[in-house]
């Protein structure tokens, strides 16, 4: 099984479009409000490219190992479709005297080594809208605002053997791209995804229009078992993901490159790439997610494992750093953030950038556990309760659950407990481990808030003075 990838980035920290001076922010947006003649394609207008976007770009290309080209040229990639008003896309291209912005480069996974092909700089065509599924809408509405947004292209090498590793590959390159704060990747359709598949050779499929990590794990499977079922057949198809329906549709037979005919955008003269931007650009490349991994595990001791997973989120690593600084845990704060916390996360299906749990309240209460105060349970409950409401973690709501720690009336609980459960009693007196069930027993009756080291001392004299 071969699967390549190309994955369109929208760089989404720009203030303009790619070739003209519209908004590129398009989100929640009146549709069609945020053009002008040059994103409309209008007869006389030009592009001008946008600088800061070209230094994004580059920066992308850097971390990702990829050798920058000394000029780049755009050309057009001609097309007839409804989200495209010039009838052509401004892009680049490798072949017949193409040069794009960077050619190369690889992402590592645990296990292997994912080439990259090249990375362009394009611009994205306006946005098309179904009601429901593309194969029942009525009609397709077309919202021009994104018209000529900047894109960052990265096409890998079919390198890529599995579903599962497609997800895992795509990623390690959102953390790549959050690290380098060029794209907010957890805004919808920032970051975008075709994917080439082909099971047995012969016969390979496009599937265009996946629109999150789930969705390309999803697609690609269904593809491989359409595949496997078909047999051996011949040629290229193009396929459009429809999450809906959770199936592929054929789209068309696939275009051949030659039917875009690609020749170069003569608006733009070709734009040589200095030495002196590229080093700019090198020099102000922030920490990497493989960097920083190496930092956790070296500063704070952490595991790889976690380590791998907090800084396989931007966000998620931040807030564990934040967390750190207020109340120095980290083994603990770790932990919980890689299972409990990323646990509620994925359950709900939310990323962590909107996580609502702050860093300060999160120290407070894995303070508070340390420090005797609430029990590991209630901790955790504490923490998931914050992270749903966002609501702050203040002494009183901590001191409310305090561990009770009166003796007088914990010894007054075991007493019940004892009188209810004689068969458990009779248990422990015969073996010491059944124990921890009348202090199990003990911590419901009081709602988790018994001390267990207490609640352990109380119960073993009481079996004593029984036993003797
Ligand atoms: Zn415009």
């Amino acid at each position: 099984m071969k699967i390549g990838l190309e994955v369109h980035c929208h760089l989404t920290k720009l203030k303009t479009k790619l070739f003209c001076r519209c908004s590129a922010d398009y989100y929640n947006k009146e549709p069609n409000t945020n053009i002008c003649p040059v994103c409309m394609g209008l007869p006389g207008s030009l592009p001008v490219l946008n600088e800061e976007a070209v230094k994004q770009a580059l920066a992308i290309a850097i971390a990702l190992g990829s050798k920058i080209s000394e000029k780049m040229i755009f050309y057009r990639k001609n097309y007839f479709y409804p989200d495209l008003p010039k009838n052509f896309q401004i892009s680049q291209y490798d072949k017949a005297g193409g040069q794009p912005l960077a050619l190369g480069g690889q992402i590592t996974l645990k296990d292997s080594v994912v080439r990259i092909r090249r990375i362009q700089l394009e611009e994205d065509p306006a946005k098309i809208v179904y009601e429901g599924s593309i194969s029942t809408s009525p009609y397709a509405l077309i919202d021009y605002n994104r018209s000529g947004v900047a894109l960052v292209e990265i096409v890998t090498e079919p390198d890529l053997k599995t579903p599962r590793q497609a997800r895992l590959f795509l990623q390690k390159l959102r953390a790549i791209l959050e690290h380098l704060g060029v794209c907010d990747c957890s805004l919808e359709g920032a970051l975008r995804c075709d994917a080439n598949i082909s099971v047995r050779g012969g016969y390979r499929v496009e599937v265009k229009n996946i629109g999150s990590f789930k969705d390309v794990e999803k697609a690609l499977s269904f593809e491989v078992t359409r595949q496997r079922m078909l047999g051996a057949k011949k040629g290229m198809e193009t396929r459009h993901w429809d999450d809906v329906r959770g199936v592929t549709v054929s789209l068309r037979v696939k275009e051949e490159e030659m039917d875009y005919r690609y020749f170069p955008e003569a608006d733009l003269p070709p734009f040589i790439i200095t030495r002196e931007l590229i080093e700019a650009v090198a020099s102000s490349l922030p920490e990497l997610p493989d960097a920083r991994r190496e930092r956790l595990i070296r500063q704070y001791k952490l595991p790889f494992q976690s380590a791998e997973i907090l800084t396989s989120h931007k966000a998620l690593a931040d807030f564990f750093e934040a967390a750190v600084k207020e109340y120095p845990s980290p083994l603990k704060m770790a932990d919980w953030l890689v299972s409990d916390i990323l646990g509620y996360l994925n359950r709900n299906d939310l990323d962590p950038s909107v996580l609502k749990l702050k860093p300060k309240d999160f120290a407070a209460i894995v303070k508070a556990v340390e420090e005797g105060l609430i029990n590991e349970q209630t901790g955790k409950r504490l923490v998931l309760k914050a992270a749903a409401t966002g609501e702050g973690v203040g002494d009183k709501l901590i001191s409310g659950v305090s561990k009770i720690k009166d003796e007088s009336m914990l010894a007054k609980l075991v007493d019940k407990v004892f009188e209810e459960n004689v068969k458990a009693v009779q248990d422990a007196l015969a073996n010491e481990k059944a124990v921890n069930y009348l202090i199990g027993l003990v911590m419901r009756v009081s709602g988790g808030k018994a001390d267990p080291h207490l609640t352990r001392r109380i119960i073993t004299s009481k079996l004593k003075s029984m036993g003797s």
